[in-house]
């Protein structure tokens, strides 16, 4: 299975496409995600079975598209979030902000 990046449209497999995220935001639920290809920078779901994309609106994370990966799991931890695909396994670390 290939992932797409949707500004260039190149695709992924899940190793390569997954050590691109960076940063679990755990309060939205969300990974940033860059692309290798075009440097594009998107903030993704990880959801069972699928990717969603959207929209931030009001404090708040609209899920808009879902794009559907068969067999992908998550698990929330504390300060990341462990995806996993197959025996595959992608670790993104929430990036520790200064308190205001
Ligand atoms: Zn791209």
């Amino acid at each position: 299975m290939l992932i797409p990046c949707l500004a260039c449209e190149s695709r992924f497999g899940p190793d390569e496409y997954f050590n691109a995220c960076s940063d679990y935001n755990r309060g939205m639920d969300l990974v940033s995600w860059t692309c290798p290809r075009c440097g594009n920078r998107d903030d993704l779901r990880v959801l069972p079975g699928e990717l969603g994309f959207g929209y931030p609106h009001r404090g708040r994370f609209d899920v808009h598209d879902r794009l559907r990966v068969p067999g992908l799991r998550r698990q929330r931890g504390d300060l990341r979030l462990d995806i996993s695909l197959d025996r595959a396994c992608w670790r993104v670390a929430t990036r520790l902000r200064q308190p205001a």
